[in-house]
């Protein structure tokens, strides 16, 4: 069920949707009767899928491709195909929670560090302070993201014994969005699966979100680095990306 209406920036697709909007047809998804993948690409993301095909086609063949981070909502400005807002993965999450909470839906928590002597695995604890923020959400169960490929059969077993109706898989991309693609067609009850890369740990308090300060102006990516500076040769995508997207715009590609 994808729309018509995407955008191309460097070639990879976007749908230029509102929160409101990406919630509306989140809300449709989740009434189809197959599994569909949301995606939500940042300028990095973006910047790879551009140079790798496989990648490219697994984006564009997503259900829902929301514009995660401010890098995109630039990007577009210089294509002149501005999109309206930028619909970062956190926020659209929570927007999600909230609405399989009212519709009395469950969620099942696949990713992130295994639980260690001192704490549970991030995955519980992220459901635990998920439900205290909806006590009405259906946590259907939790897996942490440390597995080999030969147990992805009794993991999607054990995801279709829950029969969780949404699956939010935080194995950092674009590991999470392969691990949904290959295995779609065999969860029976998932109307909807999203690759949530950190957001497990934000909600577990594993990784400090951002002030505000910094969401407001588009500066997470700056209070990340500051957090982990060992990122660096990740941050420099940005810079790296807006130069390709003037480059091409440049050249009329
Ligand atoms: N992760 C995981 N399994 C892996 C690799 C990563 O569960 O094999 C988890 C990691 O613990 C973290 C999440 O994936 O919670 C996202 O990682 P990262 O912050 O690198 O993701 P990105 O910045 O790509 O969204």
């Amino acid at each position: 069920m994808k729309e018509s209406n995407r955008i191309e920036i460097l070639g990879i697709p976007v749908d230029p949707v509102t929160q409101e909007e990406a919630l509306g047809r989140f809300r449709r998804l989740m009434e189809a009767p197959e599994c569909s993948l949301i995606v939500t690409p940042n300028s990095e993301i973006v910047l790879n899928a551009s140079k790798d095909p496989e990648l490219k086609a697994l984006i564009t063949s997503a259900s829902l491709i929301i514009p995660d981070g401010i890098g995109l909502v630039y990007a577009s400005r210089i294509i002149g195909k501005p999109l309206r807002e930028r619909v970062t993965g956190v926020d659209f999450l929570t927007a999600i929670l909230k609405e399989l909470e009212s519709r009395g839906r469950s969620i099942y928590l696949l990713g992130s560090k295994p639980a260690s002597e001192e704490r549970p695995s991030v995955a519980q604890l992220a459901g635990e302070a998920m439900k205290k923020a909806y006590p009405d959400l259906k946590i259907a169960g939790t897996r942490d993201g440390y597995f080999k490929r030969d147990d992805e059969e009794a993991i999607v077993r054990q995801i279709n014994e829950s029969g969780a109706d949404f699956l939010c898989v935080a194995l950092g991309s674009p590991k999470q969005e392969q691990f949904i693609a290959r295995n779609a067609s065999a969860l029976v009850t998932v109307r909807g699966a999203m690759g949530v890369g950190g957001s497990l740990d934000v909600w577990a308090g594993t990784v400090r979100r951002a002030p505000e300060f910094y969401q407001k102006y588009g500066l997470e990516w700056l209070f990340r680095f500051i957090q982990e500076p060992s990122r660096y040769k990740r941050m420099a995508q940005l810079p790296l990306f807006i130069l390709k997207v003037l480059t091409t715009a440049r050249d009329g590609r």
